[in-house]
């Protein structure tokens, strides 16, 4: 079956169509400023990039273009529609509703909609891309998978936060986590890796993109995560803070005049490596070259990074009583051996080393500690779609 993966974004619209067979990307592609004026950037497996500007209006627009791309004589990859089969779309929130995938149905729409209050941006944008599929494909089976679903195993002492019991029984408030997708498919990759059954395995993840976090993952389940009721809680990433202590919000606010809202924003968007470098990116390679041209609030924003994902290795390793997987996955965790050292480094009490030939790799999967290291040591490509397309088609079928 071909699977139709979107991943919907309030003014962006990522999609892969997938051979669940053979597991194959068939085509993949971005729409961008949706609602502004619009640029596609289309894929088809094995051929170069095709960049337009199509008006795209709305997400049903922008929907509509790529499936004409999708079937195009000249570039397309299936000769009509009827040849997919299913769509998977992700969706972020699934508040304690969605434990796991399912089929789209009115009810669960409307269940999605209810957690739109912990993810006001993301759930809205993931039901438009619903919607503009229901109408242009209006036979198809369409599944749901959430970031959050992953972790709906996590114990109560995980997610509870240490506030009145009331903001948990009444509002929800509690740690649901994200990149669930990413940590499921990672310590399952992991597993296959290392010839075990994951229900043996205590394994770590730590899925180190733009947002990241990190993942306790024992017997398979995910039993602690570092995001929280958002995903600004945990690690410092490329613009948001992580930890730190609420109090900084009023401080922040009273020196700034500025509101509770306009405090996150600064705490999503301006900190991180970013607003620790002093603004010099987001991107961990332009951080890096500033660090090598002696740059030191640079090289500073790098070390509070390593040493923060070391941390929570630390302590997800008490929480699951030990450890015997690594796994480093997303933009940094596959591509930036440097920074995969600078965390292990941390990790000698662990009796966890570092193979630094072997951690050589850049983006693809491989066991990267010694020989003799205690605690296997991963990098393993994540990938979120082909997740999605496994997870619809188990649904569909
Ligand atoms: P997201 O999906 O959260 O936007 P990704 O998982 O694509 O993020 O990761 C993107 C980040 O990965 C970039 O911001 C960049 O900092 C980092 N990255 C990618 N390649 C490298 C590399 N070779 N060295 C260091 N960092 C890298």
């Amino acid at each position: 079956m071909k699977v139709l993966v979107i991943n919907c974004g309030s003014s962006s619209l990522k999609y892969q169509l997938i051979d669940s067979q053979t597991e194959e990307v068939l085509a993949k592609g971005l729409c961008e400023r949706i609602g502004i004026d619009g640029a596609l950037t289309h894929q088809p497996a094995g051929k170069d990039k095709i960049q337009t500007t199509p008006a795209m209006p709305d997400h049903k627009t922008a929907i509509g273009i790529v499936l004409e791309q999708l079937t195009d004589k000249e570039n397309g990859v299936v000769e009509s529609l009827d040849e997919i089969g299913a769509v998977g779309h992700r969706i972020v929130h699934g508040g304690e509703k969605f434990t796991k995938s399912c089929i789209i149905t009115e009810e669960v729409i409307k269940e999605v909609e209810e957690c739109s209050v912990f993810a006001p941006l993301h759930n809205p944008a993931g039901l438009i891309g619903v919607r503009a599929c229901q109408e242009l494909m209006p036979n198809l089976p369409m599944a749901a998978v959430f970031d959050t679903a992953f972790h709906q195993t996590m114990p109560e002492k995980a997610y509870l936060y240490g506030i009145p019991r009331k903001y948990y029984d009444e509002d929800g408030i509690r740690r649901y986590g994200f990149h669930g997708t990413s940590h499921q498919f990672v310590s399952s990759e992991a597993a296959k890796m290392l010839g075990k059954d994951i229900k043996d395995l205590k394994i770590i993840v730590c899925h180190l993109g733009n947002g990241a976090s990190v993942t306790a993952v024992k017997g398979g389940k995910s039993v602690d995560t570092s995001m929280g009721l958002t995903p600004l809680e945990g690690l410092i990433m490329g613009t948001r803070s992580g930890d730190m202590d609420p109090a900084i919000i009023e401080f922040i606010a009273n020196k700034e005049n500025k509101t509770a809202s306009e405090v996150l924003n600064i705490l999503n968007k301006e900190s991180g490596v970013y607003g620790l470098s002093g603004g010099v990116s987001s991107d961990f390679r332009d951080v890096k070259a500033a660090k090598d041209e002696g740059n030191k609030a640079a090289a500073a924003a790098l070390d509070a990074y390593a040493y923060r994902v070391a941390k929570y290795i630390g302590a997800y390793t008490a929480a699951m009583n030990g450890v015997d997987a690594i796994a480093f996955t997303a933009g940094l965790g596959e591509n930036d051996n440097l920074t995969r050292a600078a965390i292990c480094e941390y990790l000698g009490y662990l009796g966890a080393k570092i193979d630094d030939e072997k951690n050589d790799v850049h983006g693809e999967a491989a066991v990267i500690s010694t020989e003799d290291s205690k605690v296997a040591l991963l990098c393993v490509p994540t990938n979120e779609e082909l997740m999605i397309a496994r997870d619809t088609v188990a649904l569909v079928k």
